[in-house]
């Protein structure tokens, strides 16, 4: 930490903030393959948490790339500070009271463990979009694969940089098994397990 620097805290408690909104905030943190499914789901998530009145935000991981991450590549080191900086931008989100939803393939365990600590515990849930590569390899959304495998797209998660999968996520979501709806209704019973969110 550098000299000179002093955390201001804020003076509208967090628990204000849940009080007012009618929910808590938490980072539901996606992670998986290109194409497991992260984008699709988070999105669909948080239209249902928006209809019931819920303050969201999605950080997706192509648009923070446009962005905040422009700078940054996909070397390792590079995918690190990614996730370093979506993690921190996370932060100032949940501790505005926001239920945060971050869709990124965020590849290393240790980058999400770094993020897991940067909150309090229940807060962070980690949800891996669990789908076989071929299947992802199938619907290739965004024709990455087929750019991968011919060697034009260098360092890509499955292909040519690894995948490490989360060893004790709060949910797995078996993407290439259950529909869109399934796995949505997954997430909002999560968070309301967890009181993130009120019960029907
Ligand atoms: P990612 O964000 O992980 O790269 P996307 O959400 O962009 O993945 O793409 C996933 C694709 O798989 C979409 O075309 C989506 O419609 C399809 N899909 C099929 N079944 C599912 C499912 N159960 N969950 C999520 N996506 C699914």
């Amino acid at each position: 930490m550098p000299e000179n620097i002093i955390w201001r805290p804020t003076t509208v408690t967090r628990l204000e903030r849940s009080n007012q909104n009618g929910h808590k905030s938490a980072v539901l943190w996606f992670t998986g393959l290109s194409g497991s499914g992260k984008s699709t789901i988070a999105h669909a998530v948080e239209e249902k948490l928006f209809q019931i009145g819920c303050q969201t935000v999605v950080l997706d991981g192509d648009n923070v790339r446009h962005g905040l991450c422009a700078d940054l590549g996909f070397s390792d080191q590079d995918r690190t500070e990614n996730i370093r900086r979506i993690g921190e931008t996370t932060k100032l989100f949940v501790e505005a009271g926001i239920i945060t939803l971050t869709a990124f393939i965020s590849p290393f365990g240790a980058d999400r463990e770094k993020v897991r600590n940067l909150f309090m515990p229940g807060e962070f849930l980690e949800i891996h979009c669990r789908c076989a590569l071929d299947c992802c390899e199938q619907r290739d959304v965004k024709g990455f694969y087929q750019k991968a495998r011919a060697g034009e797209i260098k360092e890509f998660t499955g292909i040519s940089s690894p995948y490490e999968a989360p060893e004790n996520p709060e949910l797995v979501l078996h993407t290439d098994q259950s529909s869109v709806e399934e796995c949505v209704q997954k997430v909002m019973h999560l968070l309301q397990q967890r009181c993130i969110i009120p019960f029907d």
